[in-house]
């Protein structure tokens, strides 16, 4: 069986030397583009919901960081932690709501981001950094289930010990995503060849 070259995007057969391709127009020209590939290369470079999740989630931790706005606009609609619906229940409940509000819609729209543009498809297995990013992704649910169920023990003496802590385990992951997802800027820059 002669070795047959596919569109890394439709997976179409192309020719290993076109200059697109016919099923969806993707261009094979130029350094960063996608160049047709054999189907088990793009089998080995197949992106599973654990990359995009780990890759979404860690963008969304960033943007997050740089932009703490979602909070403010809970705490301007709800009143906050001490406000008229928060004030009747646990302050756990206010902290886990802040922490969907904040990471959830920023993931989502990462997660859009990627899969539109296919990111991660275009960028080399070795600079996906998928091990970092899963460590930093842990080290993110780890501190907002501590934060959260510290919150859950009347008196704040919980809440206290582990914001007083949270930013040995905060900044440490932070750094850690922002290197594995400059490393992946990096090796998509440098085109899935
Ligand atoms: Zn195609």
């Amino acid at each position: 069986m002669t070795e047959q070259f596919h569109c890394p995007n439709c997976r179409t057969v192309v020719p290993q030397d076109a200059a697109g391709c016919v099923a969806c127009a993707a261009s094979f020209e130029g350094p960063t583009s996608w160049k047709p590939q054999r189907l088990a290369d793009l089998d080995a470079k197949a992106v599973g919901p654990g990359d995009l999740f780990v890759t979404s989630f860690g963008i969304a931790v960033l943007v997050a960081a740089a932009l703490p706005f979602m909070t403010r606009i809970l705490v301007a609609v709800t009143g906050g932690m001490y406000g008229p619906f928060f004030r009747h229940h646990s302050p756990a409940l206010f902290i886990a709501t802040a922490f969907a509000f904040t990471y959830v819609p920023f993931t989502l729209a990462a997660w859009a981001f990627l899969r539109r543009f296919k990111i991660i498809e275009r960028t080399p297995p070795r600079f996906r950094s998928a091990g970092m990013l899963t460590f930093g992704c842990i080290l993110i649910l780890l501190y907002v289930t501590a934060r959260t169920l510290a919150a859950l023990i009347p008196g704040g003496g919980a809440g206290f010990v582990v914001a007083v802590f949270s930013p040995y385990v905060l900044w440490p992951a932070r750094i850690l995503l922002a290197a594995a997802l400059l490393r992946l800027a990096y090796g998509f820059v440098r085109g899935s060849r």
